[in-house]
């Protein structure tokens, strides 16, 4: 079976190799100047096998694959209906940082838009700002299975230029879906977003979640299995943003993608796969991650539809 694997891991990976297409993210000048060719594959399995190709241990910003994670975090602090009163799990179809909420809930449509994330990261709880970064770290540290930590440069660009987000918090606290300060949560959002991954620790972020919220390498929870179902739920209708229909259609996984070139998807109870390259497409996502995701999903018959 590691052979069979490893070869289609190879194939996939020389297969979309040569695919320059896509620009790299420029709304915040840090993320414009990454190196724009990097390409890395990696499958963890629910059991902890590790299949890696490329340049894996690469670090790269998470950015909005952190949203699933803080989502779940804000879950578990605050409980699956009191997280609800304040963000919907509905598909928008509008691009990530849409300043909008839905105009009959007045709340922002769903978790992994940027309205949504700003929200969980306003329900994190903690004594005071650093205690709510410290929390959100060390949970993405478990899903990895090792110390992350975060990128002091991107943070600060972001910090400096992210005036939409900043419009997006003001108008959450005008509707009173925040109720704290607005400027905090964004700020908790932009630290967030900033964490270094690798695209093996992002795979073993998948195989986390594919194995019911427990690292497979570790044996820590970072999850509550009974939260991980939500997690996935709102991943699988709203993680690609407005091309989650194609992705469900093409690919068929539960997944989330970030401006830094990550894609993570998860085929529950199996695998996590993960892809790191810095070209996007108009969506936002990587454009050979979301070719590899499905060359791999076709090859290895992972959509959750698939019957065999
Ligand atoms: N930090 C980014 C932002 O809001 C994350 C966006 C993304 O990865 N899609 O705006």
């Amino acid at each position: 079976m590691r052979n069979v694997v490893d070869a289609i891991i190879g194939e996939v990976y020389t297969l979309c190799r040569d695919n320059r297409a896509g620009a790299l993210a420029d709304y915040i000048p840090e993320l414009a100047a990454v190196p724009a060719d990097e390409f890395s594959l990696c499958l963890a399995t629910s059991d902890g096998f590790v299949y890696e190709a490329g340049s894996s241990g690469t670090e790269f910003t998470i950015q909005s694959i952190s949203k699933p994670l803080t989502y779940g975090l804000a879950l578990a602090d605050r409980g699956l209906e009191a997280v609800a009163e304040k963000i919907d799990v509905e598909p928008s179809g509008e691009p990530f940082n849409e300043i909008s909420l839905d105009p009959v809930t007045e709340r922002p449509r769903n978790p992994m838009i940027n309205a949504g994330a700003i929200t969980s990261a306003s329900l994190i709880a903690g004594e005071n700002p650093e205690d709510r970064f410290e929390r959100l770290r060390r949970c993405y540290s478990t899903y990895a299975g090792r110390e992350l930590t975060m990128n002091a440069d991107v943070y600060a660009s972001e910090a400096r230029t992210g005036h939409r987000n900043r419009a997006i918090g003001h108008m959450l606290r005008s509707f009173d879906i925040i109720t704290g300060d607005p400027d905090e949560a964004v700020d908790l959002y932009f630290r967030q977003c900033s964490v270094n991954v690798t695209c093996r620790d992002l795979a073993l972020m998948a195989a986390t979640l594919a194995n019911n919220g427990t690292n497979p390498l570790t044996r820590e929870e970072a999850l509550a299995p009974a939260l991980v179902e939500r997690v996935l739920s709102v991943m699988t209708s709203c993680g690609m943003y407005d091309a989650a229909g194609d992705w469900i259609t093409q690919v068929g996984l539960p997944a989330k993608s970030g401006v830094g070139g990550g894609v993570l998807a998860v085929l529950p109870g199996q695998i996590g796969i993960a892809v790191h390259s810095p070209r996007l497409d108009s969506h936002g996502n990587s454009v050979r991650g979301v070719q590899a995701c499905r060359e791999l999903s076709r090859r290895l018959e992972l959509h959750f539809l698939h019957v065999t």
